[in-house]
């Protein structure tokens, strides 16, 4: 048995409810202008919030801040190797920053990239260098109801349309998403990764694996594809990482930092040109954006991130978390995936018509009754798609305990019991760009 106990702590305070009606109102019901000194119980993400080990603060002292030729890079280079399996790593400011080191090395105007669903940024990367996102998820992954193992595939037979769409020579990359982050967290299997290497090579592309939730996805894979049912966290990341030739990461995910990222490959070639165009955006090849600290902790946490103790916490306290939701009887995607809950605002507030936004009005309520801050991830953050109306509840890593999600539990339940009197929202202004205009569009209460 393995846990943790705490050695530094914050104070957190859930402001009265007349402080938190007027917080809502001011930051115009988005609560992505909300100050996180009003908020009590952060889900807003798992994105760069969670909490360091002791291991990673003592390596923060020791990291080295030289410009060239850090021992903190050899630090990250030896763990890369060894958790991922790749030579080479040039380290970015964070995944976005590798995104962009990769994309803008490996697309070109015209190009069509099947992915199994496209994280936001990836998209606007891929999208920036003049090349098509095209998302290939399984049919199952937008039904929040079926209880498949391994909802976040890649679907080949997507795939395979595409390329016979628009031809093979315009399709220079394929990636694969894991965990699938915009598909609810749901997770890939080994044999589909295995699936996804055929097919680049049959077109001949170049296979990256975003992987940012990489051990969240190895813990599902030794649990459910029966291949692995005896294989460590380790390996199982090891393998899968290992189809891949080249993957692009987020620290502040699996990475267990709050800061940082980079691009890991064995391609001599493709880490060349990785590594000057990342001297132009990001920084020297042996820093890469991050302060040396950085570098340091970023190193310790990804060995950490495939202990399987660490992972099976994470993994299952978040299935945990889903279960104090259903308990108190709300709707969630069924089977939680491995950094968050998803509320289903489609079905709990069956009453609001889509125009207007029954996810954001929820993520309203959670925060007016409990001072609990989620995210919509429905038809306000992706206007003109068709997915569900979800609410993702992210669980920041190592952050908060039992008492925390039963609150939670608690707040959904009492918003429930009030679900008719909750009003729909509608837009009050908004910026130009609608792909993100979630982050900062103002809205108002339907009018009685
Ligand atoms: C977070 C994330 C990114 C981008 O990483 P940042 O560190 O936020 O820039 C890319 N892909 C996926 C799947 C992610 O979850």
């Amino acid at each position: 048995m393995v846990g943790y106990k705490t050695k530094m702590v914050e104070r957190i305070s859930l402001p009265a409810r007349e402080q938190r009606e007027r917080n809502l109102e001011e930051a115009g019901y988005n609560v992505f202008n909300l100050s996180s000194d009003d908020v009590f119980v952060d889900l807003l993400t798992d994105s760069g919030t969670g909490a360091m080990s002791d291991r990673q603060w003592a390596a923060l002292m020791s990291g080295d801040e030289a410009y060239a030729g850090a021992r903190s890079f050899d630090e990250l280079e030896s763990a890369v190797a060894d958790v991922m399996g790749f030579d080479h790593v040039v380290p970015a400011h964070q995944g976005r920053g590798a995104e962009n080191v990769l994309y803008g090395t490996l697309l070109s105007e015209g190009d069509v990239v099947p992915n199994n669903t496209h994280f936001d940024t990836t998209r606007a990367h891929v999208a920036n260098q003049g090349a098509e996102p095209a998302d290939c998820p399984v049919a199952v992954a937008h039904d929040p109801s079926a209880s498949e193992p391994f909802k976040g595939n890649f679907s080949l037979e997507r795939g395979r349309e595409l390329v016979d769409e628009v031809g093979p020579d315009r399709v220079p990359v394929v990636i694969q998403t894991v965990t699938n982050n915009s598909a609810a967290g749901q997770p890939v299997s080994v044999e589909n990764t295995r699936r996804v290497r055929e097919f680049a090579d049959e077109i001949d592309a170049t296979f990256v694996i975003d992987a940012c939730r990489f051990a969240e996805n190895a813990y599902f894979v030794q649990q459910r594809e029966e291949e692995f049912a005896d294989a460590s966290i380790a390996d199982i990341a090891h393998e899968q990482l290992g189809y891949a030739d080249a993957v692009v990461m987020s620290g502040k995910k699996d990475g267990l930092v709050n800061v940082g990222g980079f691009v890991a490959t064995d391609d001599a070639d493709l880490f060349e040109q990785c590594k000057q165009r990342a001297i132009l955006y990001e920084g020297f090849p042996t820093y890469g954006g991050m302060a040396g600290r950085d570098v340091a902790a970023l190193a310790v946490g990804l060995r950490e991130a495939v202990e399987r103790e660490y992972v099976a916490d994470r993994v299952e306290g978040v299935r945990e978390f889903g279960e104090l939701l259903a308990e108190a009887g709300a709707p969630i995607y069924e089977p939680p995936g491995g950094h968050a809950v998803y509320l289903d605002a489609g079905a709990a507030l069956s009453h609001l018509p889509d125009e207007t936004f029954p996810g954001q009005a929820l993520v309203c309520e959670l925060y007016r009754e409990g001072g609990v801050r989620g995210v919509e991830l429905g038809s306000f953050a992706f206007p003109d798609t068709d997915r569900p109306e979800l609410v993702r509840l992210a669980v920041p890593r190592r952050t908060y305990h039992r008492e925390h999600f039963e609150h939670v539990a608690e707040t959904v339940e009492t918003v429930l019991e009030k679900r008719e009197d909750v009003r729909g929202l509608e837009l009050a202004s908004e910026p130009e760009m609608p792909e993100i205009r979630h982050f900062t569009a103002e809205l108002e209460p339907v009018g009685p």
